[in-house]
């Protein structure tokens, strides 16, 4: 049995295609038109928001004879005034392992822009498990007693069924997976394992607000904290509205400009 922390890992994020984005501005008339946005994600959100009003530049539309400048600014007024869905077109791809059944549970209840891979506790066997102690049990020595003994008595369980029903004799796969499937009925629920999300922009955004709230469970708070640390530094722009205040150690990111 092992004590585990969450870990996240952002494997993917939308790209660019520069001969698009150029063949687009050629035909729509503003072949000169760059931006200064810190990764391609922002880019994508700009070109996308800037294409409603083709403001690009002064003239392509009439109507428009000042533009804002600069990806931030821009940015910026996107989140001010609401018009979140042009946050919805850049896609980013997080592993978070080491994340208990506690965790995914209360992950999977936000559908709105994302996509989920869970690991499958009917294929792959608990011969060992892992756990994330939340701190009313580290803090409390009977409590940790409690918690380590029970998880080591499941953990024996999972071991126990496999010898009993000889699952490693097993021919067929079809046969082990029934029976890993049996088995995992008795794991609990705090057992530590690995799902792969992805979201966009805007549904990352309200997330992090409401995963981060104080209100919100230990673990899915440190998750959520290790994941805004991440997106605030590659995205600044995107994410440059929230501050941040500690609360029982954890970081609580907050904005007025919640679900855009
Ligand atoms: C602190 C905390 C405690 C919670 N406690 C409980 C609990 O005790 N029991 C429980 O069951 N859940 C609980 N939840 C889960 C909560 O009720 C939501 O299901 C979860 O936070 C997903 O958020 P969301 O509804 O904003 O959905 P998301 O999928 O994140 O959607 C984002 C937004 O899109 C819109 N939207 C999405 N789907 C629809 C739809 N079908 N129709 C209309 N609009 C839609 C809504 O405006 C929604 O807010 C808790 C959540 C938190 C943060």
């Amino acid at each position: 049995m092992k004590f585990v922390q969450p870990k996240v890992f952002l494997i993917g994020e939308t790209r660019v295609v520069k001969e698009g984005v150029e063949a687009y501005l050629e035909h729509l008339g503003a072949p000169g038109w760059s931006t200064d946005a810190p990764s391609d994600g922002e880019a994508v959100s700009e070109v996308m928001g800037r294409l409603c009003y083709r403001s690009f530049e002064p003239g392509l539309n009439p109507n428009v004879t000042r533009v804002r400048q600069g990806n931030a600014a821009y940015i910026e007024n996107i989140i001010r005034v609401g018009h979140g869905s042009v946050l919805e077109h850049p896609v980013l791809n997080f592993i978070f392992a080491d994340v208990s059944r506690v965790v995914t549970h209360e992950l999977v209840r936000h559908r709105a822009g994302t996509a989920v891979s869970q690991e499958s506790l009917r294929f792959v066997r608990l011969d060992a498990l892992s756990a994330y102690v939340p701190t009313q049990i580290r803090e409390n020595e009977q409590g940790m007693e409690i918690f380590v003994r029970t998880l080591e008595q499941l953990e024996t369980l999972q071991r126990e069924l496999a010898t009993l029903y000889g699952i490693d004799e097993a021919g067929s796969f079809d046969t082990k997976k029934k029976l890993t499937s049996a088995f995992r009925r008795v794991a609990p629920i705090g057992l530590a394992t690995t799902i792969g999300w992805s979201c966009n922009f805007r549904t990352l955004r309200h997330v992090i607000e409401l995963r981060t709230d104080p209100h919100a469970e230990e673990e899915i708070r440190y998750l959520f904290g290790e994941v805004f640390r991440i997106v605030r530094e590659r995205y600044p722009n995107v994410f440059a509205d929230y501050e941040v205040e500690t609360v029982d150690n954890l970081p609580w990111v907050k904005t007025s400009h919640g679900k855009v």
